[in-house]
């Protein structure tokens, strides 16, 4: 099996079809028409991939509880990759989850030696500022630092009894010269994804954390994480002899004050071992069942100090391109566009950007381009244009040769000033609102 390493932007995934048979991605199309409103992301391909997404679907569609979290690793300028992540939050808090941020000070410090008082200052002045002014409700929701919660630490330092140093090194391809804070900074992330099924955000409740797809590795040990740390396993199983399916419940960790309260609480018709408990003869439907017997056996691990937890869901956006042609880099201003740069220069560079465009206006003409492979096609798909008819007007004119890069490119840079200027005004609206909280101040000092 192939490693995505998290750490390095992986060199432009291009073929993501075998993300889905190598890694067991689910595509996320299948469930487009579940979904009342979808994000553009969603419509457009653009989130290519999920797990376990259904469940948090499910909660959505019936009004239950359900979070929605990511993090942003504060090293440098908050860019339209970043972006999407914001996006993502807030499309999934306006849905009705619980929504968190966190800003990845503790990765960013070990990983990419960045100060702390930098870690604060690029925290608050590239990536909240540009959350809120994106639409983050900041009365509903919950941004955060990762040094400065002791909640997050102290789950940290739980699941890391749960996590080895080979099993670290065989994911992230660690050798022996990795520092102890980056492994550190590992569990912190897993913590980070755990974090909103707390009691004190309510308990468990299926989670989402919107990503590229370069950070699946974490979401899959995070997962493994989280059914380490039950204290029951509750499976679905089918008896061959009575054709019957059947509902297991096996100890994995529960004490046995845990397993007789579990016994006693169970109202159904169950068979009892020792270390397990086998649900049978069910008479009404199976998922209810299903529902109700998970519900019943996480309220038991909570009063007996366990967690309970979902498995986290994620969704998977891929990458743009960088504007250059290949991938983006911060050590290359040309190839992305930040947020907070100032807007004449968000255009020049759209001006400038990689198209799909043939060599001579005639050849764009009787050969058509290739959209594809443009940038601009991406940033307006991506970013700038909300309508989806007008997207494939785009796309139909450029492959019929009825555009010309040039108005194409226009246009576009056009949009880009527009959309970074209004960005703008609205961080700066932000920035009032975080000191009329006392947040600013507050979160620079920290
Ligand atoms: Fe890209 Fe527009 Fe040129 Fe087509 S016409 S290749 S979409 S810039």
């Amino acid at each position: 099996m192939r490693a995505i390493d998290p750490w390095n932007v992986p060199k432009v995934i291009r073929d993501y079809g075998r993300l889905f048979e190598d890694f067991g991605i689910s595509p996320f199309n299948d469930l487009l028409d579940r979904i009342d409103k979808p994000h553009r992301y969603m419509r457009r391909g653009i989130i290519m991939g999920h797990r376990g997404y259904e469940e948090v679907l499910n909660a959505m569609q019936t009004r239950n509880r359900f979070a929605v979290m990511s993090g942003f690793m504060p090293s440098g300028r908050v860019h339209l990759g970043g972006k999407m992540v914001m996006d993502e939050i807030i499309w999934h808090q306006r849905m009705g989850g619980d929504a968190f941020a966190c800003i990845a000070d503790m990765e960013s410090h070990s990983v990419r030696d960045i100060p702390w008082s930098k870690c604060r200052e690029i925290g608050v002045n590239e990536y909240i500022l540009s959350l809120i002014a994106l639409g983050f409700d900041i009365e509903h929701g919950h941004i955060y630092f990762q040094s400065a919660n002791k909640r997050l630490l102290d789950l940290a330092f739980e699941l890391g009894t749960v996590v080895n140093f080979s099993e670290l090194s065989a994911i992230y391809g660690f050798s022996g010269d990795v520092s102890i804070s980056h492994m550190i900074s590992v569990v912190v992330q897993n913590a980070d994804i755990l974090q909103p099924q707390l009691l004190e955000y309510d308990g468990p409740k299926p989670v989402v954390i919107p990503v590229g797809v370069d950070q699946d590795p974490h979401i899959r040990l995070t997962r493994d994480i989280a059914a380490r740390m039950r204290m029951f396993r509750v499976e679905e199983r089918y008896n061959e002899k009575e054709q019957k399916p059947y509902i297991s419940i096996r100890v994995k960790q529960a004490s046995e004050e845990a397993f007789d309260a579990l016994v006693r609480r169970l109202e159904y018709p169950k068979k009892v071992y020792e270390m397990h408990i086998d649900v049978v003869d069910i008479d009404v439907p199976f998922e209810t069942a299903m529902h109700d017997i998970e519900n019943i056996v996480r309220g038991v691990e909570l009063e007996y100090g366990g967690y309970g937890f979902f498995m986290p869901a994620a969704t998977y956006h891929r990458f743009m391109q960088g504007l250059t042609g290949g991938k983006m880099s911060s050590s290359i201003p040309e190839s992305y566009i930040a947020l907070t740069e100032p807007p004449e220069v968000a255009a020049t560079k759209v001006k400038r950007a990689k198209t799909g465009g043939r060599v001579t206006v005639e050849e764009q003409k009787r050969l058509g381009g290739i959209p594809e492979e443009c940038t601009v096609y991406e940033l307006l798909m991506f970013h700038l244009i909300e309508e989806d008819k007008h997207i494939r007007e785009i796309f139909e004119e450029c492959k019929a040769g009825k555009r010309t890069c040039k108005s194409c490119k226009s246009e576009a840079a056009e949009l880009m000033s527009s959309f970074i200027r209004t960005h703008q005004e609205e961080r700066a609206r932000a920035k009032e609102v975080l000191k009329e909280h006392g947040l600013y101040k507050q979160w620079l000092d920290a």
